[in-house]
């Protein structure tokens, strides 16, 4: 359906219904014993909601009203229950309490997902020791050992837009290997030796 098309996502009680103008969790339940699904659907959740906070203009963080009562904007069935904006249904806390998450916790992260926060990041991808390397490595030195450090550096995220990994050990990879020694809390020589 288009973004915009209204739900009946909590239904609704004395006070109103919910179903108008927010963002709302609704799940539907299975064993909820997987912790990976549960929080690889976090995680969209999340994305999905900065995504639509962004298009629409909303603030995570923030409350509008109705009928009197201040609502979140982002809030889940059991959040408008409460409210008394929507039927008495438990989701999504019975789910989320398993694995120790709130609603706050989904505010609070698409808002750091919003300021350009990386909540979720990728995992650190596993480089390939080169065996038995003593080398030292450091400003005028070139070559593949030069070359394998420059790739490993990109492959870690640091940045080399000039020349890439081309082997030769110059200012440009000076600074990324001084970067990745202040990151790491490694002594910050500019000398790519065994610690580095
Ligand atoms: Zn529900």
């Amino acid at each position: 359906m288009p973004w915009d098309y209204r739900p009946w996502g909590c239904g609704g009680a004395s006070k109103g219904s919910c179903n108008d103008g927010w963002i709302q969790f609704e799940i539907c339940e299975d064993g909820l014993t997987d912790k990976n699904y549960f929080e690889a659907t976090y995680k969209e959740a999340c994305e999905l909601t900065a995504y639509l906070c962004k298009m629409y203009g909303l603030n995570p963080k923030g409350t509008t009203s109705l009928n009197g009562v201040t609502v979140p904007v982002i809030l889940c069935h059991a959040d408008s229950y409460k409210l008394g904006l929507g039927s008495n249904h438990g989701d999504v806390y019975g789910w989320y309490k398993r694995y120790n998450r709130t609603m706050d916790d989904v505010r609070n992260d698409v808002a750091s997902l919003l300021a350009g926060g990386n909540i979720f990041p990728t995992p650190t991808p596993t480089l390939t020791p080169t065996t038995g390397n003593n080398e030292v490595l450091g400003v005028g030195d070139s070559g593949s050992a030069v070359e394998k450090l420059q790739k490993d550096l990109l492959k870690l995220g640091y940045k080399l837009p000039k020349y890439g990994a081309d082997g030769d050990f110059g200012e440009e990879t000076l600074a990324a290997v001084l970067k990745f020694q202040e990151d790491n809390k490694l002594e910050i020589d500019g000398i790519a030796g065994p610690n580095t």
